[in-house]
């Protein structure tokens, strides 16, 4: 029997799936992971609301990592599990796709149905006006006004930071709002900061319409995604999830599948003729 036969089946038997999608989904575009297969951290933990506008230093330092850093982002192109979580969404199979990843590479791939948990990295907000704006635009800005930043051949970290370090960030030049002079941040939802509450609701509203979720390259290790998870099993709903390594919601899954994400959702698709022939 083919493996991924349960997971197959599994999609069968359940036709409107709410989709929880993680950093698994993306690391074969470039863009690296920040946990290993235990879900610790890889690195020093992601940046944090109260540094970002409380520290001018570690703003600046933040903005000149994301000069280089932004660079992986911008050229990241879908992987087989975007394509393949498109490809189901056309299919009808997919009632929402709920994302906890900020490249936007679901919506590349032609999945349209999609919330963006923690936002999107290639928009820019205003903390004084909430006008929203472009990321390129902001990177030509930044390039303009730091030109000898770019020289730094550093390696790529999530969430398009770069390995940069030692230098005096103090010296970095990072523009305010034009509008309204206001604290220009990345329009992601950063560690100490909560989800809106208009995508929990739209994630909520469709967790009550759907049969099963399907957790697809993430950990769950962070609440934000986690507790979705909690709300389906608390409804009764199964949850099966396909990731490489131990997730949070381990102890409570119907089905867990560990193999590469991209690798079992293709599998999917090609399996479901089969799989709705015999419900026909
Ligand atoms: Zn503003």
């Amino acid at each position: 029997m083919n493996a991924l036969q349960p997971l197959i089946d599994f999609v069968a038997r359940h036709p409107r799936l709410l989709v929880i999608t993680g950093a698994g989904c993306s690391t074969a575009a470039g863009i690296p992971d920040y946990r290993d297969e235990n879900g610790a951290w890889k690195r020093q933990e992601p940046m944090r609301y109260q540094l970002f506008t409380g520290d001018t230093v570690a703003r600046k330092r933040y903005w000149a990592r994301s000069l280089l850093g932004w660079r992986t982002m911008a050229s990241a192109q879908p992987t087989a599990a975007h394509h393949a979580l498109a490809q189901l969404e056309r299919a009808g199979r997919i009632q929402l796709l709920v994302t906890q990843n900020v490249d936007g590479l679901h919506q590349a791939a032609g999945s349209q149905a999609v919330v963006d948990l923690h936002g999107r990295l290639d928009t820019v907000c205003c903390l004084g006006c909430g006008v929203r704006s472009p990321r390129p635009a902001l990177q030509e800005e930044l390039m303009a006004r730091n030109p000898d930043w770019l020289a730094h051949d550093v390696h790529s970290l999530p969430d398009g930071d770069a390995a940069l370090e030692g230098l005096d960030f103090a010296a970095f030049d990072v523009p305010d709002c034009t509008a309204c002079g206001g604290m220009l941040k990345p329009d992601v939802v950063f560690f100490g900061e909560s989800v809106p509450r208009d995508r929990v609701a739209a994630v909520r509203q469709a967790l009550a319409q759907v049969d099963a979720v399907l957790v697809a390259g993430s950990s769950l290790m962070v609440y934000s995604g986690y507790r979705f998870v909690e709300e389906a099993v608390a409804a009764g709903k199964p949850v099966v999830a396909v990731n490489r390594g131990r997730t949070r919601a381990d102890p409570v899954l119907t089905l867990k599948v560990e193999t590469e994400v991209g690798e079992a959702l293709a599998k999917l698709n090609s399996g479901q003729a089969s799989g709705l022939a015999v419900q026909i």
